[in-house]
């Protein structure tokens, strides 16, 4: 053997022992023809979680009918997150909607990638990925879970065991940065009616709740969509930026959602660098696979390339935003979209039913501006009766501290007296516009009251869920979950939760002691 072809064959078998196992999806196995099923993703996650260091498997949780959900934990450090003062951790989480399995397929390939060719994209980052939140929906070829429940509009209540797992596994690590991967439908009667379809190939969405931090929206909308975009389309996909509503007649056509019972602003909420990716497929959850698939494949190296790219940045952007959440002495609770007089339309990818062409088309009803419609200052804490269990586990479910006054003791209040309850209609979903009147006097709060103070971590999302006019609280019929509290409205009488202004700081402090 000549010393060449010695060296060729030793960086062969060097090559061999490091580069994890070369396995392949169901999907590609069948040509691109038929998805993964629940068991042949474990079939294939099990043997390649074994042949790396890099990568660990751990159960995030069990679905309503009691399949396990993995969760994937990369590294290229020895300990995973154990250089979290200098490397943001990413949490990627695919199949929320169970008819949405591109992401899922996606996330299979890209796990073995980042243990082969892409391992660069681990260098200033680790990552959690979660390939399928929903096995259930995912086997029944169903949007919901097993119980019928929209996974991705459940993250205020978190009655459902996936979703639940999915947010605790959040909680349990508080990532810097994190991208929920779902898939669109191209095909809308209204949109064919007028001749044309969307046409991006993937959206990107960032956070728009105006609690959020600002720089981050910022940072968002400015830096990381228009970067991440470029080496989309660099591989060959329509890129364009997260819409959602409908040009035509009274529609809107805006920046997606400022709900937070979805996984991206819900996760916001903690001040991260929150985003969702969707990807485009038609009516029919099989059509197209293999684009489907290398789509998001695509948007995830690239989300990942961004983020490893600007990992010093956001890091920053977030332990700064995380750091003066507390100062925020505003709640925003109710927010509006407005058109912006410098961008009247919106130029976007579309597919033009009559020339047969990928196009762009400008969309008329273009509202890209958030607003605030309605503020409150924010309590030093709410108070409400022990008796309120369902508040109690609520949060419980969300991890959010709270104390039980131990004996009785004078407080100054603000008691909720709702006058009326008017059904609405607000991003195309019905809502209420509650009016309420608040009375502010000094009483005797029971020992035994619950007390939740307004601080920590989930200082932004408290007031969202407690007051009674926020958009997205507990009481709104947007909060969906077997366990809404739309009993907390009675016309004519106080709300059972109560707020202690922030002049009884001191007070709380004592009761702390
Ligand atoms: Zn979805």
């Amino acid at each position: 053997m000549s010393i060449r072809m010695f060296s060729i064959a030793l960086s062969l078998l060097l090559a061999s022992q490091v580069q994890a196992m070369e396995s392949r999806t169901q999907l590609e196995e069948s040509g691109w023809k038929t998805l993964t099923s629940y068991q042949q993703m474990m079939d294939y996650l099990q043997p390649l979680v074994a042949s790396s260091t890099k990568v660990s498997m751990v159960p995030m949780g069990t679905s309503v009918s009691g399949r396990v959900i993995p969760a994937l934990y990369f590294s290229n450090d020895p300990v995973f997150a154990s250089q979290r003062a200098n490397k943001p951790l990413v949490m990627i989480s695919c199949q929320q909607h169970g008819d949405e399995p591109s992401g899922k397929e996606a996330a299979l390939i890209v796990a073995r990638k980042l243990l082969n060719e892409n391992s660069d994209l681990l260098d200033n980052l680790d990552l959690i990925l979660v390939p399928q939140v929903n096995p259930d929906g995912s086997e029944l070829g169903t949007r919901r879970n097993a119980n019928a429940m929209d996974l991705n509009r459940n993250h205020v209540i978190l009655s459902e065991p996936e979703s639940l797992a999915l947010h605790q596994l959040f909680l349990k690590w508080l990532p810097e940065v994190t991208l929920d991967v779902h898939e669109y439908n191209a095909i809308k009667d209204p949109w064919i009616e007028a001749g044309f379809t969307k046409d991006a190939d993937e959206m990107l969405g960032g956070v728009t709740n105006l609690n959020i931090d600002p720089n981050i929206i910022r940072f968002s909308r400015e830096s990381f969509i228009p970067d991440m975009g470029k080496g989309v389309a660099a591989d060959g996909f329509r890129f364009h930026r997260y819409i959602v509503g409908d040009p035509f007649e009274a529609g809107v056509v805006r920046f997606s959602t400022t709900a937070i019972n979805d996984s991206r602003q819900s996760m916001g909420m903690y001040n991260s660098l929150s985003f969702i990716i969707e990807g485009k497929r038609y009516a029919n959850t099989t059509n197209e696979l293999e684009k489907r698939t290398r789509g998001q494949v695509s948007a995830m190296l690239n989300f990942l390339q961004t983020s490893n790219q600007h990992a010093a940045d956001m890091l920053a952007i977030v332990k700064q935003a995380r750091a003066t959440m507390e100062d925020m002495d505003q709640s925003h609770i109710q927010m509006e979209y407005y058109a912006d007089a410098n961008h009247p339309v919106l130029n976007f990818p579309v597919f033009d039913l009559k020339s047969w062409e990928r196009t762009n088309r400008d969309l008329e009803n273009f509202k890209p501006l958030v607003k605030i419609r309605k503020s409150v200052y924010k309590p030093a804490a709410y108070a409400f009766p022990a008796t309120e269990m369902r508040l109690i586990e609520l949060l419980k479910r969300h991890q959010i501290p709270f104390q039980t006054l131990q004996r009785d003791d004078d407080f100054k209040t603000e008691t909720y007296r709702v006058q009326h309850i008017v059904e609405a209609i607000d991003e195309e979903k019905p809502t209420y516009l509650v009016d309420v009147h608040k009375i502010a006097r000094q009483e005797t709060l029971q020992s035994g009251m619950i007390i939740v103070p307004v601080s920590g971590s989930a200082a932004n999302l408290i007031p969202l869920m407690l007051e009674p006019e926020s958009t997205w609280g507990i009481v709104s019929p947007r909060a969906t979950g077997k366990y809404r509290f739309a009993d907390y409205l009675v016309e004519g009488q106080d709300y059972p939760v109560k707020r202690l202004p922030p002049q009884d700081k001191l007070n709380l402090e004592k009761l702390a002691e």
